[in-house]
């Protein structure tokens, strides 16, 4: 999408910290950290947000998780990590291309909200 900040950031017309790429995702660090570990995991399709998952595109989906795992490893995030994705207006999301936070680096609390 010409007109998407995470699509820019995947193309490299709008710098990042890059973390992980491959031939399906790319993820960088968020620009204002959350947690001492923010990094996030977005397809290389264009994904709208959660919402938009299917049967066709679900694989963009398997191949996130299949990246949180490998940098979860990388970053040494042994302790453990927390995995978000904020879907539509309620949930706050400000970025209409679907990502997966990952925070980590401290103890979080028990509960989300
Ligand atoms: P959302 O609120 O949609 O769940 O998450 C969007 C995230 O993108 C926010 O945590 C925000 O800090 C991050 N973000 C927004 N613009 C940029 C940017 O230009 N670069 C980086 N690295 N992160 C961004
Ligand atoms: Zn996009």
């Amino acid at each position: 999408m010409t007109d998407c900040l995470f699509c820019k950031i995947i193309a490299g017309e709008i710098p990042s910290t890059k973390v992980f790429e491959n031939d399906a995702v790319f993820a960088f660090r968020d620009i204002n950290p959350q947690a001492p570990v923010h990094i996030l995991v977005i397809p290389k399709e264009h994904i709208g947000s959660c919402a938009d998952v299917n049967a066709v595109n679900s694989a963009a989906v398997a191949a996130c998780f299949e990246a949180i795992s490998e940098i979860a490893k990388q970053e040494g995030l042994d302790n453990g990590f927390r995995v978000i994705s904020n879907c539509g207006a309620d949930a706050g999301q400000t970025v209409p291309h679907l990502h997966f936070h990952i925070l980590a680096g401290t103890q979080m609390g028990e509960k989300l909200l």
